[in-house]
């Protein structure tokens, strides 16, 4: 029997939400601002309707605010995801944390990071004898890994898979050599769910990018039907995004998400 879920035209495909990740999906890594035609396409997609656009990112709040005034993002998004988790609402470039969300959010993973004590110690001990990685504070878990390049993280990697077989409502987030520890139901994909929910926006008109395995969570069509990564993306969400039919642009970051932007949805002469 085929799959509905995957092949099914969208009734109304127009598009209301764009998902973004941050960092190598709109912000390229030497801290300069991000390209501006993303913007010009917002502003001209925005003529013809109404278009939520979401910044869905690992950073705490307090760094992606502090990333955008010094990219000095001439527009902001109407919604932040921070540390793939918590939601913002955000009006005069400030987030008004959504409480309801956030506050359970706190509250699980207070609650899961007690339960799993045993784990933090064998992860430490794991990381400090067989690796050059650093063990750090971590805004978002009782512990967070830098590793010193992707090779190690994949053996960082492969180290917890099984481990956190022990325990399985806590997962380990990697994004490129960087991990933290979370709560299973709480993820990009989970946050930009809520979001579109609460705006009555449905998933037939939700587009999402990304470019890292953090992303993999909110790149399913059942949060986005419209799914895209730039070039730069690994190749985990290359073919998560070719799987699903999505696009997988031929330019990076930022270019690769105006690409992507464009081909699944033209803005046609005479509309803009
Ligand atoms: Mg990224």
């Amino acid at each position: 029997m085929s799959d509905p879920h995957k092949k099914t035209t969208p009734l109304a495909s127009e598009l209301r939400l764009i998902c973004t990740d941050f960092d190598g999906t709109l912000a390229e890594p030497d801290g300069q601002p991000i390209l501006t035609s993303f913007f010009e396409r917002l502003v001209a997609w925005r003529k013809r309707g109404q278009l939520f656009w979401i910044i869905n990112t690992g950073r705490t709040y307090e760094s992606l605010q502090e990333e955008l005034v010094r990219r000095k993002s001439p527009l902001w998004p109407d919604w932040m995801v921070t540390m793939e988790r918590e939601i913002w609402l955000v009006r005069n470039k400030r987030g008004i944390g959504w409480f309801e969300w956030n506050r359970k959010c706190e509250l699980l993973h207070t609650q899961l990071f007690e339960s799993v004590s045993p784990i933090w110690k064998l992860v430490e001990d794991y990381v400090a004898r067989h690796t050059s990685a650093q063990l750090v504070q971590d805004a978002g878990s009782p512990l967070g890994i830098i590793a010193s390049c992707e090779e190690e993280a994949d053996e960082i990697s492969a180290y917890m898979t099984p481990l956190l077989e022990n325990w399985p409502t806590l997962v380990a987030v990697r994004n490129s050599i960087y991990f933290r520890f979370s709560h299973k139901f709480y993820h990009k994909g989970a946050c930009l769910e809520a979001i579109s929910n609460g705006l009555g926006v449905p998933s037939a008109q939700v587009m999402a990018i990304g470019d890292h395995l953090n992303d993999l969570p909110m790149l399913e069509r059942r949060y986005a039907w419209h799914l895209a990564c730039p070039a730069n993306a690994v190749d985990e969400v290359k073919e998560r995004v070719r799987a699903e039919d999505g696009y997988v642009a031929a330019t990076s970051v930022a270019e690769g998400t105006v690409e992507a932007w464009n081909k699944l949805f033209p803005l046609k002469k005479g509309k803009s």
